[in-house]
């Protein structure tokens, strides 16, 4: 039977960074489910349809396809056949990604192909909803937070290092938006499975929260 571990968390909070380290050292698939929400989003904004209006968006997603692929162990996005990792890290496509994923019809679109790619594989899968909701049988869930004001930090320096300007406060501003509509959403909001566990990783290094991830792993297979 395939191993799965699901980590949930709001934006921010080193998800991606951290499930692609543990991914490596298991030699687990990463998926990236943020990326599918984004190549959806993307769609939006090329096509011009309206992030606030849920039946211009649910009749989008009957014209898009999303599926992944791997290159060189990397998750990439496909859109209508197109690969579009290149254009789904900006912030105008998270915050599409964010008010289109409130939608019903986004969601089931998503969660078929996310539940395929954990049947038969080993993955570790990050997002919102995964212990949750997309694999509530996964053998190991991870609920990881850090601080507003860390993430926002973390964020700010990310930007910086990539030469864009940013503003301290308005990314925190940003943040406190996003965390508020993906905790208070109708179907499937973020929130920490039952039986996840909560890593809280405002004081912690990077190195320090994937050794906790790989003992619980560790623990898990144990059993
Ligand atoms: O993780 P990332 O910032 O790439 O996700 C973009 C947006 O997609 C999130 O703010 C969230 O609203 C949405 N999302 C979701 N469920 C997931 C993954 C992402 O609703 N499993």
């Amino acid at each position: 039977m395939a191993f799965n571990i699901a980590i949930d968390g709001p934006a921010g909070a080193g998800k991606s960074t951290i499930a692609k380290k543990v991914a490596k050292e298991l030699s687990y698939i990463y998926v990236d489910t943020g990326a599918m929400f984004r190549a959806m989003a993307l769609y939006c904004i090329r096509n011009g349809v309206n992030k606030n209006e849920e039946e211009a968006v649910s009749v989008a997603c009957e014209q898009i396809d999303v599926s992944i692929s791997y290159e060189n162990g990397e998750q990439q996005v496909l859109l209508n056949g197109e690969n579009v990792n290149g254009f789904i890290r900006t912030e105008e496509v998270g915050n599409t990604a964010s008010a289109i994923s409130v939608y019903g019809k986004v969601r089931t679109k998503l969660l078929e192909l996310q539940r395929q790619l954990a049947e038969t594989q080993n993955v570790i899968m990050d997002g919102r909803d995964i212990g949750t909701c997309v694999l509530p049988n996964a053998q190991v869930k991870i609920y990881l937070t850090a601080s507003v004001e860390t993430r926002g930090k973390r964020r700010f320096l990310e930007l910086q290092e990539k030469g864009q300007k940013c503003n301290l406060e308005d990314i925190c501003a940003d943040i406190r938006e996003r965390d508020y509509r993906d905790m208070h959403r109708e179907i499937a909001p973020l929130k920490q499975a039952e039986d996840a566990v909560l890593v809280d990783s405002s004081e912690m290094t990077i190195d320090e929260v994937v050794n906790a991830i790989l003992n619980l792993v560790a623990q898990a297979q144990q059993k």
